[in-house]
């Protein structure tokens, strides 16, 4: 295909720069393209969000070409070099892989050898056929040696020859099948759908934080809502989320709004106990509070997530229900569990609640209206501290947190109007206790 217009205008650094790479590998005789990725989204409209270059040029002829300071080996046994430089100041780097075949895959993951390859070999080694496109920013070409253009055009993620072989050789490529079919809303084919459903339980195989790392990505997309019930409908759900229950039953995760989110919202929506199917506001009471929370321990533990993804996704289950109920609570039940950031995020999650469950956003407008007052308003300086309880006449000791963190909650409730009243209830409290009363 000859494009009328260049599909990559030159107006990006990054393309400039993989451009300058082509150009320098022709230059010296051999065959480069554009490969992958960048060749798909460009073709679909979208900006690529970065280059990859696939080459006849073995990694030791690149890297002479590049010299050792531009050039590190960053997947040797594959064939990959990544190559960095500078245009303009700004830092660009691009991978450079090596044409190739996979030789036989005896972990279900990873082949356990490669060959250079011709690049129509090396297109047949991709995973679908929207993924194995190669693109000669040269003559301006689209080289497609698997049907990939068609089925952009037609919008199906269809995988490369035989759907049953190439899961079977790397069962990750069913999450990745998932994931893209989502992500650009695609069919996924009948043949390779059904392989993905024959296949599910060989996802076991698959470590977890590489799923985790696939997960992460479908979820934090706009589209995890169809790409969740995808998950649970082709059998993958149950081997590798059996803490988060599927879609269907989860009203909360699919009330999030269609856009990006980050990982510990969505996760929050996924495990929060008022988000099932049917909580009424008569079962509040029965929630285990601590099953939610251990549900998020598991995951991080199977996905081998950050510690702070799960507390954030803590947080932002906490603070949304205290916000969501805060009509009913007092300030200073409510106040601390807003200061531990995530607040945008717990007040989008107090109020899908209070939407889906027909709830009273009294508490949610009473959250709002306080926090959008200056910090020191909603969040004011203690009026009193362990200096002044020692000048009071107490030793320090376990009274001490008592009676300061009751202060504090009187403050924030206007029960104490000052400073000074603050003291000469601390001055009371410590007389009464020397009493012993
Ligand atoms: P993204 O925008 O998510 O990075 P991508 O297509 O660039 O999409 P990568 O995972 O970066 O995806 O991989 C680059 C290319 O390498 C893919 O387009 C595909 O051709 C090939 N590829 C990656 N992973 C696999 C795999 N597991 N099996 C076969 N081919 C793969
Ligand atoms: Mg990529």
């Amino acid at each position: 295909m000859h494009s009328q217009e260049p599909l990559f205008p030159a107006s990006s650094i990054d393309r400039q720069f993989a451009h300058e790479i082509v150009r320098r590998l022709v230059d010296r005789g051999y065959v480069a393209y554009y490969a992958g990725g960048c060749v798909r989204d460009a073709l679909l409209g979208l900006t690529p969000k970065d280059f990859d270059v696939a080459t006849n040029a073995t990694p030791d002829q690149v890297r002479e070409i590049f010299g050792p300071e531009h050039t590190r080996a960053v997947g040797e046994a594959f064939g990959v070099v990544l190559i960095h430089g500078r245009i303009a100041k700004k830092r660009c780097q691009v991978e450079v892989a090596t044409f190739r075949t996979d030789g036989s895959y005896s972990d279900g993951r990873r082949p356990d050898w490669v060959e250079y390859a011709t690049a129509e070999e090396d297109a047949q080694r991709r995973d679908f056929t929207i993924n194995g496109l190669f693109y000669d920013p040269i003559g301006q070409t689209v080289i497609d040696f698997v049907g990939g253009q068609e089925d952009l055009r037609r919008r199906i993620l269809r995988a490369i020859g035989d759907p049953y072989a190439r899961i079977s050789e790397d069962k990750l490529r069913m999450l990745r099948a998932i994931r893209f079919a989502s992500r650009y809303g695609f069919e996924l084919e009948a043949a390779t759908r059904q392989s993905i459903q024959e296949s599910s339980q060989g996802i076991e195989l698959v470590s977890s934080e590489r799923i985790g790392m696939e997960l992460e990505k479908i979820l934090a997309h706009p589209s995890r809502h169809w790409a969740w019930s995808e998950l649970d409908a082709c059998g993958l759900l149950k081997h590798i989320a059996a803490e988060l229950l599927p879609a269907s039953d989860r009203e909360l995760f699919g009330a999030l709004p269609k856009e990006p989110l980050e990982l510990p919202v969505v996760l929050a929506s996924l495990r929060h106990p008022w988000g099932a199917q049917g909580i009424c506001e008569s079962d509040l009471h029965l929630i285990d509070h601590l099953a939610w929370r251990s549900g998020l321990e598991t995951i991080q533990h199977r996905w081998k997530l950050p510690k702070l993804t799960i507390e954030a996704a803590c947080i932002v289950v906490e603070a949304s229900s205290v916000i969501a109920m805060a009509h009913e609570l007092a300030w200073s039940q409510v106040q601390p569990k807003l200061l531990r950031g995530w607040i945008a995020e717990s007040l989008l999650v107090a109020q899908l609640l209070c939407e889906l469950r027909h709830w009273s956003s009294e508490g949610l407008d009473r959250c709002k209206e306080r926090l959008s007052r200056p910090d020191q308003e909603w969040n004011p300086d203690p009026w009193v501290d362990g200096g002044d309880l020692i000048q009071a006449g107490l030793k320090p000791g376990p009274a001490f947190g008592k009676l300061l963190s009751q202060a504090r909650s009187m403050q924030l409730d206007g029960q104490l109007t000052s400073r000074q009243s603050a003291i000469d209830w601390l001055l009371a409290e410590v007389g009464r206790m020397a009493k012993g009363q």
